[in-house]
């Protein structure tokens, strides 16, 4: 779908074409630059000042059931099919964090329990984003900005298996992780003050 949009720096107007949706399994190139992020941003040719597309935007991926819708506006649920995992994010960046965790064959559930487990390790309110799982054992990396720069913090998996338990001992949890929820470190620390 085109849509006319004005540079950020210079205010020059560019029409750019983005996809409404993408579907994961029948459009891999795509699948790969919203991953990359490539598909939400433009290159001013004026000034050279590399913009982000704010539109809404689904990401299907039907071998994963799942289901992301990017948007700011409320959100109706119904569209979700039976069995699938449905997330609403309200950032590019949340977007493709999301597709990385369940890329990963991760729970984000558990991530964000993971997220709040390391922040009070780190005895810091940080936004932890997610930024990979490596290596035999498991390891993942998150990131969080500090003084301008990205610091990067590893957390072993023995803490994801832990934060898999405390949501099994808390079924609530994921309980009220239905429709189209919104699942971040503002929701999770709803349950835990
Ligand atoms: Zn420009």
């Amino acid at each position: 779908m085109p849509i006319t949009t004005s540079c950020s720096r210079c205010g020059a107007e560019h029409t750019a074409d983005i996809p409404q949706s993408v579907n994961a399994a029948t459009s891999p190139e795509l699948r790969e630059k919203v991953r990359s992020g490539a598909l939400f941003t433009w290159t001013c040719p004026h000034c050279g000042t590399v913009n982000l597309l704010k539109v809404p935007f689904l990401y299907h991926d039907p071998a994963e059931h799942l289901m992301l819708v990017l948007t700011d506006a409320p959100v109706n649920a119904e569209g979700v099919p039976e069995g699938y995992t449905g997330r609403q994010v309200r950032s590019v960046g949340d977007l493709i964090e999301k597709i990385k965790i369940f890329d990963a064959g991760l729970d984000d559930l558990i991530i964000e329990m993971c997220k709040f487990v390391t922040c009070r390790e780190l005895k810091k309110e940080v936004p932890l984003r997610f930024v990979s799982m490596n290596g035999a054992d498991s390891e993942m990396t998150f990131a969080y900005p500090e003084k301008g720069e990205m610091e990067m913090v590893a957390v072993g998996f023995n803490v994801y298996e832990d934060c898999a338990g405390i949501l099994r001992r808390n079924p609530v949890i994921r309980e009220s992780a239905t429709g189209l929820a919104t699942i971040d470190q503002a929701w999770m620390a709803r349950f835990f003050r």
